[in-house]
């Protein structure tokens, strides 16, 4: 089983996507994180990432495939399902993924696609940018990030409900009790 993790901004992604991990033994991909280290160390990646990152803005395209493509290309000898978490956010993504996945070969993909009210989704980013002092956790970044959101990541979900078997999940609730209705949707799956 492979999963893609879908959702805004704040909505418990990366929270679900570790238990989902541990659960499935899946390959755990998470965009963000990835370019949050390549920041941190400075890289060549790290440095463009940070100009779009710090905004609230999207990392191009063309730089965030060809990332994705060549980590999932390098883990597939794993041979563990890949979870992905932040990635796609454009529908050129999206398309990108498939083409990859048809070349691995992939073929068992669900969408997991969380969501919740935007003041909740608000009120979590701020929350998380007082306690971890996350760079893009500030009020006027979260409001310009959800509106990319609307804007640029939404439409991939129409997508996938053409293509791919989406699992629509509410995110609003306990962390467990959202856990469990994610864990109710993709057994059939696992
Ligand atoms: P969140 O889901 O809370 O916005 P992420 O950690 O997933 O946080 O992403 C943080 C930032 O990293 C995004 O605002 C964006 O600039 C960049 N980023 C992450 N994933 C992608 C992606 N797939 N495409 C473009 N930019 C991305």
């Amino acid at each position: 089983m492979n999963l893609i993790l879908f959702g805004p901004p704040g909505v418990g992604k990366g929270t679900q996507a570790e238990r989902l991990r541990d659960t499935y033994t899946l390959h755990h991909i998470s965009t963000g994180d990835i370019l949050r280290v390549a920041v941190k160390e400075g890289t060549k990646l790290g440095v463009e990432a940070r100009r779009y990152m710090d905004s609230g803005g999207l990392v191009p395209d063309e730089v965030i495939i060809g990332m994705v493509a060549e980590v999932l290309e390098k883990d597939k000898k794993e041979k563990k399902g890949f979870l992905l978490d932040g990635f796609p956010r454009t529908e050129d993504q999206a398309r990108a993924l498939d083409k990859i996945f048809r070349k691995l070969e992939i073929k068992d993909v669900v969408v997991v696609s969380l969501d919740a009210p935007e003041p909740e989704l608000i009120a979590r980013l701020v929350k998380r940018g007082k306690e971890s002092g996350r760079s893009d956790d500030t009020e006027e970044t979260i409001r310009y990030r959800l509106k990319v959101y609307h804007k640029q990541t939404s439409p991939v979900l129409d997508y996938y409900k053409q293509r791919k078997k989406v699992r629509a999940i509410d995110g609003l609730g306990k962390i467990d009790e959202i856990t469990k209705r994610i864990n109710t949707a993709v057994k059939e799956f696992a």
